[in-house]
């Protein structure tokens, strides 16, 4: 559910080779895109020069009469987006302000901007070493780090090319980022695990080539997905198409499953299937795995909307009525987690409607994407209790989340995720349903017709794609057993002596 949990951040950027403005294909492919990130939306355009345009909250509707305004203040052919949810960097609405993206640096003998998504693990490191390499550097988000990595090898003479190598060499952690240089190149590239989503796609005559996070940005443009940048893979977009190159050897490849079941727009692409297929899929396996609940069920009831997918799997599965009564208030669009949390409750009560007579004495299926802290779940099901709901069983697509997320997932500490102290049973228990029923792992892997391999699945599994990571999760997880308080964002504190 929406509520759940907060996104990373949205990528989307174009070079149109007939000169002709780009601002307008890169604000409808971020437009496409703002699931991805509500906090903050920024547009750097190039023509000789960088436009910068940066701002709070979601992408503004641009009105007829302000186009041409727009336009003026992002003039070019050569545009980056970025939408962005803070996964990094203090929190506090100057810093939010400060660390909104695109990224630019501009070092006096070179300038450079990107868009990125992810989250860098050696966090400290990299801001010791940048510290040295630029006094005046204040960490606002990741976004920076990546930038003032790629400048300070351009300054020492490295090609673009050898400084993005370096840096996928030297970082650990997610990110996909698309940047322009100071001669207006566009270019794109991606951590060597490819945890996060970026493709490249261009318009039918080939005029103008674009990186995205999601292919709804292409769609939304009218354009044709070409390619997922391969993990260590760097694209260059260039009058005859796109040039690739692979700078380090692919690692394993770890892309985030969250994506598959809450994260990506079921329009999307990801490893070339739509994910509202995967999502259906989904459904079907969780009427397969738990046929005994769902026999006895009256209805299947999706909590809008990632859900909705799943329902009608689970409905083709089981043949049982997928009863449409909760419905989202389409614009009521503040998110939970920025109100006080004495408004809480009536908040997620403004934004999901529930029919009430549709279920008074029956006893219902409830799909879901993913538990992460329970409160939300929790305060529906206690609405559903309300209304005369008999039986609930909460059938959830993502298998259960044990661990924090450190590659740009809002889930930092073991203590907020219900699922690291708590059973099944428990889970159930605490939330108030019948019982909570996970699809399993092998069946959610089967859905993406992915290699188990090919997947990240370190906050379900504890098993983390990349070394420093891995290590910060098992002291973490040490010290949380032992009562220590946590203290949220680990990767960004001093304690990698400590680990
Ligand atoms: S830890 Fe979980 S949320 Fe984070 S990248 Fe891996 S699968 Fe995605």
């Amino acid at each position: 559910m929406e509520d759940t949990v907060g996104m990373e951040c949205g990528v989307f950027s174009a070079i149109d080779f007939k000169r002709r403005h780009i601002f307008p294909y890169v604000y409808w492919g971020m437009r496409a895109q703002n699931h991805r990130g509500h906090q903050s939306h920024g547009f750097i355009t190039f023509d000789s020069k960088f436009n910068v345009y940066r701002s709070l909250d979601l992408i503004p509707k641009i009105k007829k009469s302000d186009v041409q305004n727009w336009l003026r203040k992002l003039p070019g052919s050569v545009g980056l987006g970025n939408v962005r949810y803070t996964t990094s960097g203090r929190l506090n609405e100057d810093a939010l302000i400060e660390g909104t993206q695109p990224t630019l640096v501009d070092t006096g003998k070179s300038k450079l901007a990107i868009s990125f998504n992810g989250n860098v693990v050696n966090t400290v490191q990299l801001r010791k070493e940048l510290c040295n390499a630029f006094p005046d550097f204040s960490y606002e988000c990741d976004a920076e780090l990546i930038c003032r990595k790629l400048s300070s090898k351009l300054l020492e003479g490295q090609r673009l090319e050898s400084a993005v190598k370096t840096c996928m060499m030297e970082t650990e952690g997610a990110f996909s980022v698309s940047g322009i240089t100071e001669k207006g190149d566009l270019f794109a590239f991606k951590d060597p695990h490819g945890i996060r989503p970026l493709c490249s796609g261009c318009s039918s005559s080939g005029d103008v080539c674009s990186f995205s996070s999601e292919t709804v940005g292409f769609d939304i443009n009218g354009f044709e997905y070409r390619f997922e940048i391969e993990p260590g893979e760097f694209v260059l977009a260039t009058e005859s198409g796109f040039e690739r190159k692979q700078l380090v050897p692919k690692k394993e490849l770890a892309l985030c499953a969250f994506e598959f079941a809450y994260f990506a727009r079921p329009d999307s692409r990801l490893n070339d299937k739509y994910v509202y297929e995967v999502r259906e899929e989904f459904g079907r396996n969780l009427g397969r795995e738990y046929s005994d609940l769902a026999k006895d069920a009256d209805m299947i009831i999706s909590l809008p909307e990632t859900s909705d997918d799943a329902a009608l799997g689970l409905h083709e599965e089981t043949g049982l009525r997928w009863e449409r009564c909760t419905r989202r208030h389409r614009y009521v669009t503040d998110r939970a987690f920025i109100l006080l949390s004495r408004e809480r409750y009536s908040t997620i009560d403004r934004k999901i409607n529930i029919i009430d007579h549709k279920l008074v004495g029956k006893d219902i299926i409830v799909i879901d994407d993913s538990i992460v802290r329970g409160d939300t779940t929790r305060v529906v099901v206690e609405k559903m209790r309300k209304l005369g709901a008999r039986k609930i069983h909460l059938f959830i697509t993502y298998p259960r989340i044990i661990g924090p997320c450190f590659y740009g997932i809002d889930m930092a500490t073991y203590g907020e995720l219900i699922g690291s102290t708590h059973k099944p049973d428990e889970i159930a228990k605490s939330i108030g349903v019948d019982s909570v029923n996970y699809q399993s792992l092998e069946s959610f892997v089967k859905a993406t017709e992915m290699r188990r391999d090919d997947l990240c699945f370190g906050c379900a599994t504890g098993e983390y794609p990349t070394p420093l990571a891995q290590r910060l999760a098992n002291w973490m997880y040490r010290r949380f057993q032992n009562g220590h308080k946590e203290t949220g964002r680990i990767y960004e504190m001093d304690v990698e002596n400590t680990v």
